[in-house]
């Protein structure tokens, strides 16, 4: 049985703006998902959709087997058995740690000494233990959120939202805290919704990784299969920084329009005709040297250390090519040819 489930999940907004359009999700027992896209894709409005701040125009959503949205009437959001995390921690400061922990505990009817011994459970899952009566405005920022953590874990969630949980943390505080967090999670056999705008810390936590776009779900797979296999140009792009090249493929080659660059059809993975779009991998761009008259011709104008890889832009005929360079860092004003070792011919549809 799934978790959490949407199905056809549609959202407008007063005015018109459209939230959600056809979200079909299904999230396993103990599943950690993370939902990326560009600002304004419906990270948020989804995972607010899941609390229950929001109710869908139409559509179902499902929580362990319970219909909370699109059934009769709408659970409320206390109902539903979750546990939220923002990215700004909202502690009450003149309640101590302990006090904002046990809070969620209060109001379910637990008795003083039963709450007592769960606040301290969770302090100590968070990494937090005995700062039970700890003024949270004397804590650091990673600590208070720890304490945001405990609070959502109290009740033992269904599920845990987080909504941009580690984003307002510096480095490398927040990257221990995404490492304890995933160990956490896992070992609770947690089910975790994780909004981040950060595509390399979804790509690093989650199992599987939605990507959204104008409301709707772009692609949605594991890690590896997204970026071995994008479904899209879209999702290429947003999520390795894939050259789109548009052009018409013709007597055995992909000619680009507006560049001189021509890329012979073996290498062109996807469908063999027509106008359309090559989407191009930044590490299957290879540089090296060649006559400033061959088509791929170009200057470096820029190049950044990466660990794996340089980080290099080739200005080529005023297009620019991003290009992941793997041993020594190419310098800026070089002149290079480039070759493209592979592509994804996608026709335009039409
Ligand atoms: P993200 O979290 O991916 O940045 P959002 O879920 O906040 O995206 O927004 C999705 C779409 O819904 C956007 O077009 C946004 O402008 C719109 N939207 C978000 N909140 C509201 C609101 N309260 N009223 C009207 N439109 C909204």
């Amino acid at each position: 049985m799934s978790a959490i489930s949407l199905d056809a999940v549609d959202l407008e907004y007063p005015g018109g703006a459209v939230g959600l359009r056809g979200i079909d999700l299904r999230i396993a027992d103990g599943e950690f998902l993370a939902l990326v896209g560009p600002s304004g894709s419906g990270k948020t409005t989804l995972l607010r959709t899941v609390a229950g701040f929001l109710t869908p125009t139409s559509g179902t959503i499902t929580i362990g087997g319970d219909v909370v949205a699109g059934g009769r009437r709408p659970i409320a959001p206390e109902h539903r058995g979750l546990g939220m995390v923002f990215q700004q921690h909202a502690l009450w400061p003149h309640r101590t740690v302990g006090k904002n922990v046990s809070y969620p505990l209060e109001l379910a009817g637990m008795s003083r000494s039963d709450r007592k011994r769960r606040v301290s459970e969770v302090l100590e899952l968070v990494g937090l233990p005995g700062l039970e009566s700890r003024d949270p405005s004397t804590l650091s920022g990673g600590q208070r959120q720890r304490v945001a953590l405990a609070r959502a874990l109290a009740r033992t969630p269904r599920a845990l939202l987080l909504d941009e949980a580690l984003s307002a943390l510096d480095e490398p505080l927040r990257d221990r805290l995404r490492l304890e967090l995933r160990s956490l999670t896992r070992a609770a056999g947690l089910t975790v919704i994780h909004v981040t705008h950060d595509r390399n810390e979804a790509l690093a936590l989650a199992d599987r990784v939605a990507v959204l776009d104008g409301g709707s779900i772009a692609q949605i797979g594991t890690p590896e299969e997204l970026v071995q296999q994008p479904s899209s140009a879209f999702v290429a792009r947003f999520l390795s920084d894939a050259n789109i090249i548009t052009g018409v493929v013709d007597g055995g080659r992909f000619h680009a329009d507006d560049h001189p660059l021509e890329v012979v059809l073996d290498v062109v993975e996807g469908a063999r005709q027509g106008r359309g779009t090559l989407t191009v991998m930044p590490s299957d761009i290879v540089l090296g040297p060649g006559s400033p008259h061959d088509c791929g011709a170009g200057v470096i104008t820029s190049s950044l250390f990466g660990r794996e890889a340089s980080d290099v832009v080739v200005d080529s005929h005023g297009v620019d090519f991003r290009c992941s360079v793997r041993g020594p860092r190419p310098a800026v004003g070089d002149g290079v040819i480039m070759t493209i070792e592979r592509g994804m011919f996608t026709p335009t549809s039409g």
